[in-house]
C-alpha cells in the first residue's frame, strides 16, 4: 500500500502551527494514493511534541525519531532519517511545510529517495498520475506538475490548507535509528529572539511599508502588534530602505502569511507583496492614497495618514 509521510516541525519545545495544515494536505494526498497518513517527529527528548501531534488529523501512526544526534537541526542529519522512515512506511508522498527548514532538507530527502519534488504545493489530485498545483509569478499563474517517480516529495504551502482537526489520537512509535552521520557537526545558530510570535504562526500581523519613512515609525506598529499579541511584518521596500529587518519581509521573496487579521499600513499593495498575504482572513489597509491597489484586496480600508491614525488606534486598543 502507498502511504503519505508528513514531517512535523517544532521549535523551542513547541509544535509549530505549520504542521497542522501540512497534516491536512497529507490527508488529501492519502486519499489520492489510497493509503494512510503517517507523521514523523525528529528531535531529542521531545516526547511531548510527539504526543501533541498524535492528537491531530486522521493519522495512522506518529513515528518518533528520538536521538541526541537530532537535538539540533541540520539538513544533513534530518534528511537520511526522513528517507529511512519514508521507506519503512512505504510513503509514496513525503510532505513537509515549505518553511525555511522544510525547503532546506526536502531536496536532500528527494535525492536520497531518487524522488521528484514539487515546491509550494497548494493542491494534490489524481488525473491518471499524481498531480500537484503550485503558484508561479506571484500567484498570477497556477502551474500543474505531474511527478512521475515512484516516491514524490512535496513542500506544502501551508497557508492554503486548514489546520487538521483533533482526531481519535494516533499511536506513537519510536523509530529504530541506524548510525548517525559523524561528518557534519552543528556549530551554532543565531536566532533573532523575540517575545512576539513567529510571523508565519501569528494570528495577527501588523505590516508596514515604505510610506512610514523610517525605522522609528515602525515602533507604533510594534506597539499595535503587542496590543494584539501579534507579529510585525514589512514590505520589501521598507526592508530595502533599512526600516525593518529582513526576516519581517512578506511577499514573493519574503514570508507567506495567512493570519486571521492582517493590517497593512502605508503599503501600496504591489502584486509581489499581495502574493505573501492575500490569503489572510481579514485584511485592513491604512493608506493616505485612496487609489492604492491594497484597497482592492482589503476587507476594511482607512484612507488616512498613518502617523495620525495608528497612535489613535493604539490608544483605543489600550482602553478596550
Ligand atoms: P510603495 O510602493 O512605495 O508604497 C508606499 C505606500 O505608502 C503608498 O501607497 C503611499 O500612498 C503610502 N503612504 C505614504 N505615506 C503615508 C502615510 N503617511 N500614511 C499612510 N500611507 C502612506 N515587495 C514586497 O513587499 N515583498 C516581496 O516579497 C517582494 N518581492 C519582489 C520580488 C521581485 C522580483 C520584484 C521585482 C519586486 C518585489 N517586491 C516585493 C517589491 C514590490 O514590487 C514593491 O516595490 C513593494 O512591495 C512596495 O513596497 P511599499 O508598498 O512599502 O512601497
Amino acid at each position: 500500500m502507498a502511504n503519505v509521510l508528513v514531517v512535523a516541525e517544532h521549535q523551542d519545545g513547541k509544535l509549530r502551527k505549520v504542521t497542522l495544515p501540512t497534516i491536512t494536505f497529507g490527508e488529501q494526498a492519502a486519499e489520492v494514493v489510497g493509503g494512510e497518513v503517517h507523521v514523523l517527529v525528529l528531535g531529542h527528548g521531545v516526547d511531548a511534541i510527539a504526543d501533541e501531534v498524535a492528537k491531530y488529523g486522521n493519522v495512522a501512526k506518529v513515528h518518533y525519531a528520538n536521538s541526541a544526534a537530532l537535538e539540533k537541526y541540520t539538513a544533513e542529519g534530518f534528511a537520511p532519517v526522513i528517507a529511512q522512515v519514508a521507506e519503512q512506511v512505504d510513503a509514496e508522498i513525503v510532505a513537509a511545510p515549505a518553511s525555511a527548514q522544510g525547503t532546506d532538507y526536502l531536496p536532500r530527502v528527494a535525492v536520497a529517495l531518487d524522488a521528484g519534488m514539487v515546491t509550494n504545493a497548494i493542491k494534490v489530485w489524481d488525473d491518471g498520475g499524481v498531480r500537484f498545483q503550485r503558484p508561479m509569478l506571484s500567484g498570477s499563474v497556477l502551474e500543474t506538475v505531474e511527478v512521475t517517480t515512484p516516491r514524490k516529495i512535496a513542500a506544502v504551502r501551508t497557508t492554503d490548507f486548514d489546520d487538521a482537526k483533533e482526531g481519535d489520537g494516533a499511536p506513537v512509535e519510536t523509530v529504530e535509528l541506524g548510525e548517525s552521520r559523524d561528518d557534519v557537526e552543528f556549530v551554532s545558530m543565531e536566532l533573532v529572539k523575540s517575545e512576539r510570535p513567529e510571523l508565519t504562526d501569528a494570528d495577527v500581523v501588523i505590516a508596514g511599508g515604505r510610506g512610514l519613512k523610517s525605522g522609528e515609525a515602525f515602533e507604533m506598529l510594534e506597539e499595535m502588534a503587542d496590543l494584539f499579541g501579534g507579529a510585525v511584518g514589512a514590505s520589501r521596500a521598507a526592508v530595502d530602505s533599512g526600516y525593518a529587518p529582513t526576516d519581517w519581509q512578506i511577499g514573493q521573496t519574503g514570508k507567506v502569511v495567512a493570519p486571521n487579521l492582517y493590517v497593512a499600513i502605508a503599503i501600496s499593495g504591489a502584486i509581489q507583496h499581495l502574493s505573501g498575504m492575500k490569503g489572510s482572513k481579514v485584511i485592513v489597509a491604512i493608506n493616505k492614497d485612496a487609489e492604492a491597489p491594497i484597497f482592492q484586496v482589503a476587507d476594511y480600508g482607512l484612507v488616512a495618514d498613518a502617523f495620525k491614525v495608528v497612535p489613535e488606534l493604539n490608544e483605543k486598543l489600550k482602553s478596550m
